[in-house]
């Protein structure tokens, strides 16, 4: 039986980062032997929010692109494909703009944070609508699967709802269009070790899945601790602090050990760091070592991204070809 197919992507905004590898890429990792998995390079997407910075994009597509191949994202079983290089996508989003009222866009709640964070108060069509272009970036590809946060559920219906009325409208008998599934991502968010929620580029507290030992290790060497231990002496609250927390997550194997510790005052903030960097950088070694490679071959990595994106194209413009017919735009 046919492998089921996946869509995933990033945006190349930047690096990618330790909250990236836990929200989304070790799933991919996993999930690249059971699936057929295409990831996209979501540049158009970036550009919603980026318009203005086209270079940090282009440089972000290479970086993004080895980021995922240093993961150990196979590039014999997974496919990259490169948004904007695909017409497909841009040809569907304009049809499927007729099937979205402006008002749900507007409604959605993701829009509307996404919206106040980044300080819009008079947003262009092109944000406002990117939910529209992402419901073709997953069904020209007939994605059966789309791995999300939980962010991402509006715009998973969104998909859906332009999909159902497709299919209902133009194509009852035969529908075109594949009904995509959400895969809610377990993981929760990685929280900064600076105490913020949320690690993001843009909060300057992310470790780059690219960072250097040294640069980990002095990262983590500036975490916020249990402001309430100020001598060794003193007992610590693991509970309170986000370096144990960042131990549960990537240092499993020694993280009850770390807590009784902490809290008999055995081990100090300083010690425990050591460790959570050492930990850290285990993880990192072999993403090192595979990115020290696509460095060097940049070449390969370009040529991935090109057959991606031509096999992409192959499926794209079958689907615009079926949904021009079952729209009565084909002669
Ligand atoms: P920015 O600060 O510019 O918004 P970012 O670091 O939040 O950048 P994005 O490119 O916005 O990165 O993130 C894309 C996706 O990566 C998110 O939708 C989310 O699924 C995942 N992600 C980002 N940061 C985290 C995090 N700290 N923990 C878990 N998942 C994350
Ligand atoms: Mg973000």
């Amino acid at each position: 039986m046919a492998q089921k197919r996946i869509l995933t992507g990033d945006r190349p905004t930047g690096k990618l980062h330790l909250g990236h590898y836990v929200g989304s890429l070790q799933n991919r990792v996993k999930l690249q032997d059971q699936y057929d998995t295409f990831i996209l390079i979501a540049d158009i997407q970036a550009l919603t929010t980026h318009f203005e910075h086209p270079e940090l994009i282009k440089q972000s597509i290479y970086e993004v692109a080895i980021d995922n191949l240093a993961v150990g994202l196979d590039p014999n079983k997974v496919k990259w494909v490169w948004q904007s290089h695909v017409p497909a996508i841009a040809e569907l989003t304009i049809f499927y703009s007729m099937l979205v009222s402006v008002n749900s866009l507007r409604h959605n709640p993701t829009i509307k944070t996404e919206a106040a964070n980044y300080g819009y108060d008079d947003m262009t069509y092109g944000f406002l609508g990117y939910p529209v272009s992402q419901s073709a970036d997953i069904t020209f590809l007939n994605a059966d699967l789309v791995p999300v946060g939980e962010d991402q559920l509006p715009h998973m219906e969104v998909t859906r709802k332009i999909v159902r009325r497709f299919n209902e409208m133009y194509a009852p008998d035969n529908p075109v269009l594949v009904e995509p599934k959400t895969m809610l991502s377990t993981c929760s968010r990685l929280m900064g070790l600076d105490g913020n929620a949320k690690m993001g580029k843009s909060l300057g507290n992310a470790i780059y899945l690219s960072d250097s030992a040294e640069t980990v290790a002095s990262k983590v060497k500036s975490a916020i601790t249990d402001p309430s231990r100020i001598s060794l002496k003193d007992p610590g609250h693991p509970d309170i602090c986000v370096v144990n927390k960042y131990h549960q997550i990537f240092n499993t194997a020694e993280h009850a050990n770390v807590c009784e510790m902490c809290k008999n005052a055995q081990i100090g903030c300083v010690a425990c760091k050591k460790n959570l960097a050492a930990a850290l950088n285990n993880l990192l070694d072999p993403i090192r070592e595979r990115r020290a490679y696509y460095e060097n071959h940049r070449n390969e990595v370009k040529e991935i991204i090109e057959s991606g994106t031509a096999l992409a194209n192959q499926i794209g413009n079958e689907t615009v070809r079926k949904v021009k017919d079952a729209m009565h735009l084909s002669l």
